[in-house]
Protein backbone atom coordinates (compact mmCIF):
# COMPACT_ATOMS: atom_id res chain seq x y z
CA UNK A 1 0.00 0.00 0.00
CA UNK A 2 2.83 2.16 0.99
CA UNK A 3 4.13 1.83 -2.48
CA UNK A 4 1.18 2.43 -4.13
CA UNK A 5 0.96 5.63 -2.51
CA UNK A 6 4.55 6.80 -2.78
CA UNK A 7 3.71 6.40 -6.56
CA UNK A 8 0.37 8.35 -6.83
CA UNK A 9 2.43 11.33 -4.82
CA UNK A 10 4.61 11.50 -7.00
CA UNK A 11 2.90 11.24 -10.02
CA UNK A 12 1.04 14.26 -8.88
CA UNK A 13 3.92 15.82 -8.16
CA UNK A 14 5.25 15.55 -11.94
CA UNK A 15 1.88 16.96 -12.87
CA UNK A 16 1.54 19.88 -10.84
CA UNK A 17 5.58 20.24 -11.90
CA UNK A 18 4.90 19.74 -15.47
CA UNK A 19 2.18 22.31 -15.09
CA UNK A 20 3.87 25.07 -13.73
CA UNK A 21 6.67 24.34 -15.93
CA UNK A 22 4.87 25.03 -19.10
CA UNK A 23 3.95 28.09 -19.20
CA UNK A 24 6.78 28.95 -17.42
CA UNK A 25 8.84 27.18 -20.25
CA UNK A 26 6.69 29.12 -23.14
CA UNK A 27 7.49 32.47 -21.29
CA UNK A 28 11.19 32.52 -21.13
CA UNK A 29 12.32 29.86 -23.24
CA UNK A 30 9.82 29.76 -26.45
CA UNK A 31 10.04 32.41 -29.00
CA UNK A 32 7.46 35.41 -28.34
CA UNK A 33 6.26 34.93 -32.00
CA UNK A 34 3.97 35.49 -33.55
CA UNK A 35 3.34 39.16 -32.73
CA UNK A 36 0.87 41.80 -34.41
CA UNK A 37 1.75 45.02 -36.09
CA UNK A 38 -0.06 47.71 -37.04
CA UNK A 39 -0.27 47.69 -40.90
CA UNK A 40 2.74 50.32 -42.19
CA UNK A 41 4.64 49.89 -39.52
CA UNK A 42 7.35 47.08 -40.86
CA UNK A 43 9.15 46.70 -43.92
CA UNK A 44 9.31 42.88 -45.71
CA UNK A 45 12.58 41.70 -44.89
CA UNK A 46 12.80 39.75 -48.40
CA UNK A 47 11.05 43.17 -50.90
CA UNK A 48 11.22 45.42 -48.79
CA UNK A 49 8.16 46.72 -49.40
CA UNK A 50 6.15 48.34 -46.09
CA UNK A 51 3.65 45.76 -44.88
CA UNK A 52 0.17 47.29 -45.21
CA UNK A 53 -2.44 44.29 -45.94
CA UNK A 54 -2.35 41.61 -42.86
CA UNK A 55 -4.47 39.17 -44.39
CA UNK A 56 -0.97 38.19 -46.07
CA UNK A 57 1.36 39.42 -43.03
CA UNK A 58 3.66 36.45 -42.44
CA UNK A 59 6.52 36.27 -39.92
CA UNK A 60 9.99 34.43 -39.25
CA UNK A 61 12.15 33.43 -36.14
CA UNK A 62 15.84 32.68 -35.82
CA UNK A 63 17.39 31.04 -33.48
CA UNK A 64 18.22 33.74 -31.69
CA UNK A 65 14.51 34.80 -31.28
CA UNK A 66 14.64 37.45 -33.66
CA UNK A 67 11.64 38.33 -35.43
CA UNK A 68 11.84 38.97 -39.53
CA UNK A 69 8.52 40.19 -40.89
CA UNK A 70 7.21 39.86 -44.77
CA UNK A 71 4.18 41.25 -46.64
CA UNK A 72 3.41 37.66 -48.15
CA UNK A 73 3.69 34.07 -47.78
CA UNK A 74 5.64 33.76 -50.34
CA UNK A 75 8.55 36.40 -49.61
CA UNK A 76 8.35 34.39 -46.30
CA UNK A 77 8.97 31.18 -48.08
CA UNK A 78 11.85 32.40 -49.88
CA UNK A 79 13.82 33.80 -47.20
CA UNK A 80 13.05 30.23 -45.36
CA UNK A 81 15.02 28.69 -48.17
CA UNK A 82 17.67 30.98 -48.02
CA UNK A 83 18.22 30.98 -44.54
CA UNK A 84 17.13 27.56 -43.87
CA UNK A 85 19.63 26.71 -41.11
CA UNK A 86 18.20 29.72 -39.22
CA UNK A 87 14.92 29.87 -39.23
CA UNK A 88 13.19 27.65 -35.98
CA UNK A 89 9.52 29.20 -36.69
CA UNK A 90 7.34 30.40 -39.53
CA UNK A 91 4.11 31.81 -39.04
CA UNK A 92 1.32 32.98 -41.47
CA UNK A 93 -1.45 35.22 -40.68
CA UNK A 94 -4.79 33.51 -41.18
CA UNK A 95 -6.47 35.36 -44.38
CA UNK A 96 -10.57 34.95 -42.08
CA UNK A 97 -9.10 36.19 -38.82
CA UNK A 98 -7.33 39.32 -38.43
CA UNK A 99 -4.93 39.33 -35.49
CA UNK A 100 -4.00 35.83 -35.28
CA UNK A 101 -1.36 33.76 -36.88
CA UNK A 102 -1.11 29.96 -38.41
CA UNK A 103 1.56 28.15 -38.45
CA UNK A 104 4.00 26.92 -41.57
CA UNK A 105 6.90 25.74 -39.62
CA UNK A 106 7.47 25.23 -35.42
CA UNK A 107 4.33 24.77 -33.10
CA UNK A 108 0.67 26.22 -32.88
CA UNK A 109 -2.22 25.58 -35.40
CA UNK A 110 -0.64 24.70 -38.47
CA UNK A 111 -1.63 26.55 -41.46
CA UNK A 112 -3.33 25.32 -44.71
CA UNK A 113 -2.20 28.12 -47.76
CA UNK A 114 -4.21 28.14 -50.90
CA UNK A 115 -3.44 29.36 -53.81
CA UNK A 116 -6.09 31.46 -56.67
CA UNK A 117 -5.65 34.15 -58.88
CA UNK A 118 -8.25 35.95 -57.16
CA UNK A 119 -6.43 36.29 -54.09
CA UNK A 120 -5.41 39.28 -54.69
CA UNK A 121 -2.28 39.42 -52.40
CA UNK A 122 0.73 41.95 -52.48
CA UNK A 123 3.21 40.27 -54.55
CA UNK A 124 0.31 38.94 -56.37
CA UNK A 125 1.20 35.39 -55.60
CA UNK A 126 -2.11 35.04 -54.86
CA UNK A 127 -1.21 32.78 -51.31
CA UNK A 128 -3.65 32.95 -48.56
CA UNK A 129 -3.16 30.66 -44.92
CA UNK A 130 -6.25 29.56 -43.35
CA UNK A 131 -7.29 26.52 -40.92
CA UNK A 132 -7.81 23.31 -42.62
CA UNK A 133 -11.18 23.50 -41.44
CA UNK A 134 -11.74 26.81 -43.38
CA UNK A 135 -10.11 25.94 -46.59
CA UNK A 136 -12.95 24.15 -48.79
CA UNK A 137 -14.83 27.22 -47.69
CA UNK A 138 -12.12 29.60 -49.27
CA UNK A 139 -11.87 27.17 -52.35
CA UNK A 140 -15.59 27.42 -52.71
CA UNK A 141 -15.50 31.41 -52.94
CA UNK A 142 -12.06 31.88 -54.76
CA UNK A 143 -11.51 28.58 -56.67
CA UNK A 144 -7.53 27.57 -56.90
CA UNK A 145 -5.82 24.79 -55.07
CA UNK A 146 -4.02 23.68 -51.98
CA UNK A 147 -0.24 24.12 -51.83
CA UNK A 148 2.30 23.12 -49.42
CA UNK A 149 5.60 25.21 -48.36
CA UNK A 150 8.09 23.15 -50.20
CA UNK A 151 5.34 23.51 -53.52
CA UNK A 152 5.79 26.97 -53.44
CA UNK A 153 9.23 26.85 -52.79
CA UNK A 154 9.66 24.31 -55.56
CA UNK A 155 7.32 25.91 -57.86
CA UNK A 156 10.04 29.42 -58.36
CA UNK A 157 7.27 31.79 -56.51
CA UNK A 158 9.38 31.77 -53.45
CA UNK A 159 12.61 32.78 -55.94
CA UNK A 160 15.29 34.88 -54.58
CA UNK A 161 14.24 37.89 -56.66
CA UNK A 162 11.21 39.34 -54.89
CA UNK A 163 9.41 40.15 -58.37
CA UNK A 164 5.93 39.73 -57.89
CA UNK A 165 4.56 36.33 -60.10
ZN1 LIG B 1 7.86 40.86 -49.59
Amino acid sequence: MKNGKDLWTRRRVLSIFIALAFPLGLAFCGPSAPVTVAPGAEHCEHCHMTIHDMRFHAQAVNQHGKIRHFDSIECALAYQKENAGSVTALYAANFLHQGTYLTLLGAGEPAVIIQSSKIKSPMSGGLAAVRGSDAEQILVKFGGALKTPKEIQDSGAASGTGRPL
